[in-house]
């Protein structure tokens, strides 16, 4: 076989393009994939968006925070101040390793959970179709593609049915190409060659097979050195955000600084070169050097929690938008029900049809107490078999589905009516109108015998309106309209959802299939009443979104009445329903206010989902919304959190949306927005906990350079703190779990600011105590010892960022509530670390040496701790007057969300 990239495929008949690719009607055999999967490799892209470590590198020096410390370095250096300068150097040495490993970890992360969303595609291997990893494909094999896939690699098409392809990827022409299968001239341009799928475009409708004829890097896409899979860069509005704060707060301290050393030269008379020490010490005390490190740290916990909830993040920043989402719209089938299928009642127009069995097992007793009702059910069952894409595996006892849930549950049926594989390759397929959200129905045209037989399944409400005839047991006759109205009313009513089965003779033959076809002579055969009971975990998941002051709609393809039955089976408001056309009856102003009372649409079409996001979003809501189909993506586009499927959704789909279930439940989305208000309190938490210990530092030197005192804590001893100690505190918030009231508060505002005001309130309070705890406990040694006064400051400091980590594991809940200790173990871990590092610092000589620290005696210890305790107990003071004025028990919404007088 002879498949090299440069070969053109386009003019090869088909029969010589069969030989050439040595490809067989079932597909290739294993030897051939084995041989050829080492020949090709494997059907892969190369990763070239990803920044080479270097890069990486060097962009960690590039930080307006690390210039300011460099700055610093070279001037202590030229005022003679070596160990200043060396240490300094080091901490951005260190700081930027930090970053890049930290980086890297969270990229390579990201990249991992990305990895879980390989698209798969349909293949036949060894006599069936299979669905393997696209990667797994090799020249010659035969692939089935259907609307919404991307297209796995070059194919040659063999077979095609009212197929379309979004090139955009390649051509950037994003209207949908037609194709078709007929041998084109050689010299045929690469753009106009129709009988070609490529790599990387989109199936937009329509549905077809084809042969691989180039994979990876030999496919057009890979020449042209485009990827597809992209590594998102770790940065989001919110770590923006936070960085502006980040400056915006230090640039506050260095202006305070600046008064305050002015009043020392001015009013005190100090020398400028008694001055470096001082200056160099509060830039590097005002920088919260470990701040972006431990951002980063937490997004990627959460990115990594998520996915292990089932939550994938395509697009970082919805970790932070999940956190706002008030409104979520999520679809029915599959996400709020299990999507198991079982069809229970077939309706004929003869009598009532029951259908005994469990799940998929294709085993279950047909009952009905009319004969005549079980005759017509037969030919429905054929219908039911052709018109039909499922197929059925048993594998250790067990039935496993392949297909759509839909069909599959009318394949079973089909099944217990006694029909097999064996029926259905009896009789072939010899057209086909696949099904199409727009179309609401699915069509093929068989060879039944010697005759030709349109099989058609679909939404009801279509095919009555589309059905000439109903069948009885005596042939045909005139469609009764109302009597299969009510007999749908009457099944949807029990919550199960419906589909419409029809038939239709053609006297000739015919080769193709057309939507004309069914405008005449089509006979209804009876409806198909399927049970698809709701998810359980939904129930208690809609239940905590309305407790977390967010809305669930339920926006479905399915019938009104379904859906007000299912709706109210998880606890949505079912009351009234809107159907896509009243929406398309109603206006935007209408709509806006119906919105507030509805609940429920049904019959909609991807256009209503998108008027739909577009005017809530217009009533300033923030909004999540599900999708699975290939039309879904510009609503999932739209909306600020698109949610795909992972297992029913379509590669275009994913391709649009910002996460991706891989269970397809409803329940994960709850859990992500618990997960993503958890990252975002984590992040303020942080935030809280590394800006009052920059303070603190700040604020000790120019009490000193006011009264006139040698420094109290050196520059050197405020790098360590800044860099080991607060750092190794606060990752352990990283891992906090979340706030118990976490899911009882509304959502965030998503203007609102990282700190609110009471937040402010409690650094600027954290602040004075802090700065005086320190500064006292400095000031009782500094006339005999200056060293020791200093070790005292810092062993101070230190202590308080220990019990201060504690106070701000909760914001206004008591640190030491039996529900606050409640995964206290990262704290106390992380608490147990610094104690020992601390001890270092004091105790060992090459420590010593470095920063000028002395051994402190036990006692000492205790009363820099007992001191700490006292700063405790004022931030505890504080929480407990704050929840006194509130008259809340630990209820730390307002706080988080909006601040004070709310
Ligand atoms: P949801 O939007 O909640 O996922 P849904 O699956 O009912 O619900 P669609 O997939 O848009 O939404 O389907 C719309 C309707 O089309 C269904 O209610 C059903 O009547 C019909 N239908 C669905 N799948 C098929 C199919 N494979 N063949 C024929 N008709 C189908």
């Amino acid at each position: 076989m002879d498949a090299s990239p440069q070969r053109d495929w386009h003019y090869q008949t088909e029969t010589s393009l069969l030989q050439t690719l040595g490809s067989l009607e079932g597909g290739l055999s294993d030897a051939q994939v084995r041989e050829r999967r080492q020949r090709f490799g494997e059907n892969r892209l190369l990763d070239q968006r990803r920044r080479g470590p270097w890069r990486r590198l060097a962009g960690q020096f590039h930080n307006v925070l690390l210039y300011v410390l460099l700055v610093a370095a070279v001037l202590a250096l030229f005022m003679g101040h070596t160990s200043d300068a060396v240490v300094i150097v080091m901490v951005v040495l260190i700081n930027a390793v930090v970053g890049f490993v930290q980086e890297g970890k969270a990229e390579a992360a990201l990249q991992a959970i990305q990895q879980m969303l390989v698209s798969s595609c349909r293949v036949w291997r060894g006599g069936q179709i299979q669905t393997l990893d696209a990667a797994a494909l090799v020249p010659g094999d035969r692939v089935v593609l259907a609307a919404g896939d991307r297209v796995p690699a070059d194919l040659r098409l063999l077979s095609v049915s009212e197929l379309h392809c979004d090139e955009a990827t390649l051509t950037g022409e994003s209207v949908p190409v037609g194709k078709r299968v007929a041998t084109l001239p050689e010299e045929t341009i690469l753009a106009e060659r129709h009988n070609m799928v490529w790599m990387g475009s989109l199936v937009t409708t329509g549905s077809a097979e084809g042969l691989v004829v180039a994979t990876g890097t030999a496919t057009q896409l890979g020449r042209i050195g485009e990827m597809v899979a992209t590594v998102q860069s770790p940065e989001t509005p919110l770590t923006r955000a936070l960085g502006r704060l980040g400056r915006q707060l230090a640039m506050l301290i260095l202006v305070l600084s600046a008064v305050g050393l002015a009043w020392a030269v001015l009013a005190m008379g100090l020398a400028p070169s008694e001055l470096l020490p001082v200056a160099v010490g509060i830039v590097v005390a005002a920088i919260p050097e470990g701040l972006p490190a431990i951002v980063t740290i937490t997004l990627a916990i959460g990115v990594q929690r998520m996915a292990k909830s089932h939550a994938v993040i395509r697009k970082l920043p919805v970790v932070e938008v999940l956190g706002s989402v008030t409104v979520i719209c999520s679809d029915k089938t599959g996400t709020l029900t299990r999507n198991e299928m079982t069809t229970r009642t077939f309706v004929t127009s003869a009598g009532r049809i029951q259908i005994g069995g469990e799940g998929y097992a294709p085993e279950g007793a047909i009952d009905s107490d009319t004969p005549a009702a079980l005759a017509l059910f037969e030919q429905a069952a054929q219908v039911a078999m052709l018109c039909n894409d499922a197929r059925l595996e048993q594998a250790q006892e067990q039935w496993r589905l392949h297909g759509d849930p839909t069909e599959g549950a009318l394949y079973v049926m089909a099944r217990k009516a006694g029909l097999d594989e064996g029926f259905r390759q009896g009789c072939p397929r010899l057209a086909e109108l696949p099904f199409a959200t727009e179309r609401l129905y699915m069509a093929t045209l068989n060879q039944v015998g010697d005759q030709q037989q349109i099989m058609v399944k679909g939404a009801p409400e279509r095919l009555l309106g589309l059905c000439e005839y109903q069948q009885t047991a005596q042939g045909h006759e005139a469609l009764a309209q109302d009597v299969w109205q009510q007999a749908l009313d009457s099944l949807a009513g029990e919550g199960l959802r419906v589909l419409a089965l029809a038939t239709r003779w053609l006297p000739t033959g015919q080769p193709t299939l057309t939507e004309q076809d069914l405008e005449s002579g089509l006979v209804l055969l009876g409806l198909a009443g399927t049970l698809d009971p709701p998810r359980e975990e939904a129930v208690t998941a809609v239940a905590e979104c309305r407790r977390a002051g967010i809305r669930v709609k339920m926006i479905t393809g399915d019938n009104p009445q379904t859906a007000r039955v299912i709706a109210s089976q998880v606890g949505l408001a079912g009351g009234k329903v809107m159907t896509g056309k009243m929406l398309a009856q109603t206006s935007d102003a209408e709509l806006d206010a119906l919105l507030n009372e509805v609940d429920v649409f049904a019959r909609t079409s991807p256009a209503d989902k998108l008027r739909l996001v577009e005017r809530l979003q217009a009533g300033g809501q923030v909004v999540a919304m599900t999708g699975d189909g290939v039309n879904d993506a510009p609503a999932l586009q739209r909306a600020d959190i698109g949610i795909a499927m992972g297992g029913k959704g379509t590669d275009a789909a994913r391709d649009a949306a910002g996460m991706v279930l891989t269970d397809d439940n409803f329940a994960t989305i709850a859990a992500a927005v618990r997960e993503g208000r958890t990252v975002y309190d984590n992040i303020v938490k942080a935030l809280l906990f590394i800006l009052p210990t920059s303070l603190i530092e700040a604020m000790v030197l120019m009490v000193a350079v006011v009264l006139g005192v040698p420094l109290p804590i050196t520059p050197v001893q405020i790098l360590w703190v800044n860099m080991i100690t607060a750092i190794s505190l606060a990752l352990a918030l990283a891992f906090e779990q979340g706030e118990s009231d976490l899911m009882a508060r509304p959502p965030r505002s998503p203007r609102q600011g990282l700190v609110t005001p009471l937040l402010l309130f409690r650094l600027a309070w954290l602040g004075i105590v802090g700065t005086a705890a320190v500064f006292w406990q400095y000031h009782r040694f500094d006339a005999e010892d200056l060293d020791r006064a200093r070790s005292m400051a810092v062993l101070t400091l230190v202590w308080i960022e220990i019990v201060y980590l504690f106070a701000c594991r909760r914001v206004l809940a008591p640190a030491w509530s039996r529900l606050s200790l409640k995964g206290v173990m990262p704290a106390l871990l992380a608490s147990a670390v610094v104690v020992v590092l601390q001890w270092a610092f004091l105790e060992l000589p090459p420590l010593q040496q470095l920063f000028g620290s002395v051994s402190l005696s036990w006692h000492l210890w205790s009363e820099a701790l007992f001191t700490a305790l006292l700063v405790l107990l004022a931030v505890e003071g504080e929480k407990a007057l704050v929840r006194l004025l509130r008259g809340a028990h630990g209820d730390s919404e307002r706080v988080m969300n909006n601040g004070v007088g709310r």
